[in-house]
């Protein structure tokens, strides 16, 4: 299967009548997951970024400007970074949009600390491919924990090879910027590098608004909130959308997996929560169908197209739905 078939696995293809997820049964873990073996490559950065998101609890690191830069951070990087960039743009090619705001787009999703883009799109790709079926990344059907987090703390040999990337992400990586992302670990680096700058910002602020005598504490405050909480919550919204999203909520398509639309997740990932409305039409830009599914993502490309940044942008076909 080529690549294009893997971004364009859109519409209707993805509708199997009577192939409905009780029908499923259980999917173990990957087989090339097995035997488990811990990636502490992944395994020691998430636990001390949990750590250290646990110092929200302390007061003294907590400031209101940090919970303000924390929430707009939420948006900048979660949203135009990981839902926006990552998701519909890089995995599934919703949209097209000059090159200098798709890799804006693949900068912030760096900021979030989920992978590279490539690895990502790869890794999102085999999802829709197989959702729920072996070899699925991150299915629910093996446990609802492995499919949050626990397909990132156990490596999956797929994940890193060069097959994998070839066969799923071969169009980003033949783009220099996603390529050198790749080497030595640099987009980890990137990460790092806006923390520093966030902490950074957050001293100046502090400098100016209390003086010397505060300017540690605002940068520790925008460190903590601005950068540990907001990326805690950014990563466990994303992973809620593998697991909460593949189990609790309901379908508004038959598809030929478990999706599900959750508003609770739809909130919390600014609309990445009508799962089965994508999983039905993956390459719409749109994942809410009814009137009542927002979905701030899609208003987000919606302005962009407005604009003239975003072009060539799919929309959802007015397919049968099961309440129909
Ligand atoms: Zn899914
Ligand atoms: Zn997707």
């Amino acid at each position: 299967m080529s690549t294009s078939d893997l971004v364009d696995v859109s519409n209707a293809d993805s509708i199997i009548e009577g192939s409905d997820a009780e029908q499923l049964g259980r999917v173990d873990v990957p087989k090339t997951a097995q035997p488990l073996r811990v990636y502490w490559l992944y395994l020691i950065p998430l636990v001390i970024l949990h750590l250290m998101a646990l110092l929200a609890f302390v007061p003294w690191f907590f400031s209101w400007s940090g919970l303000v830069v924390a929430i707009l951070g939420h948006f900048v990087f979660g949203m135009l970074g990981i839902t926006v960039g990552y998701h519909r743009l890089l995995t599934h090619r919703g949209f097209t949009c000059p090159k200098w705001l798709e890799h804006t787009f693949a900068l912030f999703g760096i900021c979030n600390l989920q992978d590279s883009p490539a690895r990502w799109v790869a890794i999102h790709r085999m999802h829709h491919q197989h959702s729920d079926h072996q070899p699925d990344p991150h299915t629910p059907m093996a446990s609802l924990l492995w499919s949050h987090m626990g397909w990132v703390l156990y490596h999956n040999r797929d994940h890193d090879s060069l097959t994998s990337f070839e066969r799923y992400a071969r169009d980003l990586l033949k783009d220099p910027f996603y390529l050198k992302l790749e080497r030595r670990g640099l987009w980890v680096k990137i990460f790092w590098l806006h923390a520093a700058i966030i902490t950074g910002l957050g001293g100046l602020f502090g400098l100016a608004t209390v003086g010397p005598s505060g300017a540690i504490q605002m940068a520790a405050s925008w460190l903590v909130w601005g950068v540990f909480v907001r990326t805690i919550v950014v990563l466990h919204g994303t992973w809620s959308v593998n697991s909460i999203g593949h189990v609790f909520g309901y379908k508004n398509y038959k598809t030929r997996d478990d999706s599900r639309n959750n508003w609770f997740v739809a909130l919390i990932s600014h609309g990445e929560g009508w799962h089965n409305n994508h999983h039905a039409q993956p390459r719409a830009a749109h994942h809410g169908h009814r009137w009542f599914e927002f979905d701030m993502s899609w208003w987000v490309i919606r302005v962009l197209e407005t604009v003239g940044l975003a072009k060539d942008v799919v929309r959802a076909k007015k397919l049968p739905m099961i309440h129909d």
